[in-house]
């Protein structure tokens, strides 16, 4: 009998630490591993790795360090993997300009300098089904109302918008930080539902639930006529309920308005920093 009772209470013991074990795991949002899904991915993994300690020339830095914003309050760690990142985007990604002009070294450099702002902590497969980048002069395709888009394999960007949006760095709108967090959107599974991790991924039903909670939240203090770190659109839903829009107007949040962020959406901002590996909240201006 007593062996009895000492059995009932090793599976007690067992179902209180798997318990414990599962509430331990649920906190670690973003931390699953990150794997290349395709050969691209591969590739472009492997790239990062040879540019290992390569250094932008004098004039490239320049050209970011009086355009980009954000530059001025980059911890120097980061400038090393962020520099690595924009010589191997350069080298593998057409840029073209839907111009008869071709793309000048401005141009071309600030576009990657900003893409890969966004992966200075992550990998460049990131990119993987990304195959062209469409600059336009002004509104694309005629559209007055846009300035940006993305499929999961491209990127449309008007080069008048995007100049004005890399200047300011704490207005908490960035267009290319913007288009290419959707791209990230739809790279595990080609749907933009700001879940930028898979169906199968056991974060998946965590993002899901962060998500509709912050939606909601977002949508409750504008409707109140309250000003808020996320914009406004970031509230946009699909037909179907998804929202595409709250990743990426959180991205930019993050970036350009962190320690805001982190006050008013704290779950987003944490599931952010894991997913992204910085922290802008803590990133202060270079004297
Ligand atoms: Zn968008």
């Amino acid at each position: 009998m007593n062996e009895f009772y000492l059995l009932i209470c090793i599976i007690i013991i067992i179902l209180i630490a798997l318990i414990f074990f599962r509430k331990k795991e649920k906190k670690t949002l973003g931390k699953s591993p990150i794997k290349a899904t395709n050969p691209y991915g591969i590739l472009l993994d492997n790239l990062l790795k040879q540019k290992k300690g390569k250094e932008l020339t004098s004039e490239q830095r320049s050209i970011i360090e009086s355009n980009i914003g954000l530059y001025h309050w980059l911890p120097k760690d980061l400038i090393a993997p962020w520099e690595e990142r924009i010589i191997c985007f350069l080298e593998e990604f057409p840029i073209t300009f839907m111009k008869r002009e071709m793309p000048t070294k401005e141009m071309e450099i600030l576009v990657a300098a900003e893409a890969c702002l966004l992966i200075v902590n992550r990998p460049l497969s990131d990119y993987r089904h990304l195959k062209a980048i469409h600059l336009w002069e002004d509104e694309i395709n005629g559209n007055k109302n846009a300035r940006g888009s993305a499929t999961r394999f491209e990127i449309s960007l008007s080069w008048n918008y995007l100049k004005q949006s890399i200047k300011k760095a704490r207005d908490g709108h960035n267009l290319t930080l913007h288009e290419f967090a959707h791209l990230i959107d739809f790279a595990d599974d080609g749907i933009a539902q700001s879940i930028p991790v898979s169906r199968n991924s056991k974060d998946f039903k965590q993002w899901q639930e962060l998500v509709n909670n912050e939606h909601k939240k977002l949508m409750q203090a504008y409707e109140g006529g309250k000003n808020y770190s996320i914009r406004a659109y970031g509230g946009y839903e699909s037909i179907k309920g998804d929202k595409p829009e709250l990743f990426s107007c959180g991205t930019s949040a993050f970036f350009e308005r962190g320690s805001r962020l982190k006050r008013e959406c704290t779950a987003i901002y944490n599931a952010l920093q894991e997913f992204y590996g910085i922290d802008p909240a803590n990133w202060r201006k270079a004297e």
